[in-house]
């Protein structure tokens, strides 16, 4: 298959670098092809292109199979730029629209080994095996009208939430086919009892129960539900919720697995093509210092064999490597909780070491 990798900004360059090595070791240990090319994004290509996301990049990943994509945002580059181009963070958003990514998978499972590691108690996440389904491409982040203005008393913005039947439910019918594979539980999440397009959310995923007799829906107002993510995490499978809700509620999931450095995600479109990435950002704090957690970026790569390269094999193989190497002791930095850790790159060479 041919991958296009884009690391981008701060750890990015840091955990994709890992992601592929273990990429590499396992396709060639399963005979699958991997022809892979790299480009800059985010603040790197502002400083050698002077524009976050070119369109020979999209161009590029068009023709691709998967995307490894690492982070983007740099402290040189701020996200408030008023020209996009110019914002690190429109490489992420222009690929999400541009290749028609409008399904991100979230799973958040807690490693046996890293209970401790969560500031929830342990009785709580013991268990908590969750995937969250978060709709990728459409509501606050990219509805239009979108923008600042002048009103009568003084400077305004407008961001809008917008979504079609049509929209809701080819993310939905990704969920309620994970829901199928997995505990056959759907947890739908959305604000029905202030917003619109929640009522309309609600009424679609409601429709289409019917075609999923096995699949045992529940919905939930998300306010709610954040609140039951660290009180019963473990009651929940599978969860499908619009843009912003997931947004937030996967960073506060993140809490669960002991760090946002531990989870990877896939976004996918329609067939196999998808782009892979940890849910972290390019953490400028430790950007630089070797000693980022590759895991979340690993792990993605593990998501790509499943979906992209449909290879379940090789993607438990990575899982379980990982699992092996934490439960051997080894920590970076923001799971030791203070006690002994290691580099990023021990802790890659850790996970090769640990593969069949
Ligand atoms: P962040 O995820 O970069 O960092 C949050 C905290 O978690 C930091 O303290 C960081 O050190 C820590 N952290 C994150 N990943 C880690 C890892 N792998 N190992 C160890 N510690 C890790 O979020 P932020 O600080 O809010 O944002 C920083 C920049 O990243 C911003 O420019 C933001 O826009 C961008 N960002 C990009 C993406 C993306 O590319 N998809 C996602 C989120 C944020
Ligand atoms: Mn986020």
């Amino acid at each position: 298959m041919n991958l296009v990798v884009l690391p981008g900004d701060g750890i990015g360059p840091e955990v994709t670098a890992g992601a592929v090595a273990v990429l590499q070791r396992v396709a060639q240990s399963h005979r699958i092809p991997l022809e892979v090319t790299e480009d800059l994004v985010g603040g790197a290509s502002i400083e050698a292109h002077g524009s976050s996301l070119r369109p020979e990049t999209i161009q590029r990943c068009k023709r691709a199979d998967a995307i490894l994509f690492g982070a983007v945002g740099s402290p040189r580059w701020d996200d408030t730029n008023p020209d996009p181009k110019l914002r690190p963070g429109t490489a992420i958003l222009g690929l999400r629209r541009a290749l028609g990514l409008y399904a991100n998978l979230r799973p958040v499972r807690v490693e046996p080994a890293l209970i401790e590691a969560s500031s929830v108690k342990a009785d709580r996440i013991e268990g908590v095996d969750l995937m969250v389904v978060r709709e990728l491409t459409g509501g606050l982040y990219f509805s239009k009208p979108k923008r600042r203005y002048e009103s009568a008393r003084g400077k305004a913005a407008v961001d809008t939430m917008r979504y079609s039947a049509a929209e809701v439910e080819r993310v939905a019918r990704k969920a309620f086919e994970l829901a199928r594979t997995r505990r056959r539980r759907l947890c739908s999440v959305d604000k029905a009892n202030a917003l619109e397009t929640s009522r309309l959310w609600r009424e679609v995923v409601t429709a289409m129960a019917a075609s999923y007799p096995e699949v045992a829906v529940t919905h939930m107002l998300v306010d709610s539900f954040a609140m039951q993510l660290v009180r019963q995490p473990a009651d929940y499978d599978v969860v499908v919720t619009e843009n912003l809700f997931g947004d937030i509620l996967t960073d506060e999931a993140s809490v669960l697995a002991g760090s946002l450095g531990m989870l990877p995600s896939a976004s996918l479109a329609e067939g196999r093509f998808g782009l892979y990435e940890p849910i972290h950002g390019s953490a400028p704090d430790i950007a630089g210092k070797g000693i980022a957690n590759p895991i979340g970026a690993i792990l993605s790569a593990a998501m790509l064999l499943r979906h992209s390269a449909g290879r379940d094999d090789a993607a438990a193989e990575i899982e379980g490597a990982v699992s092996r190497t934490l439960e051997r002791g080894l920590r970076t930095a923001d799971i030791a909780a203070g006690g002994r850790s290691v580099e990023t790159q021990e802790m890659t060479e850790a996970v090769l070491g640990a593969l069949a």
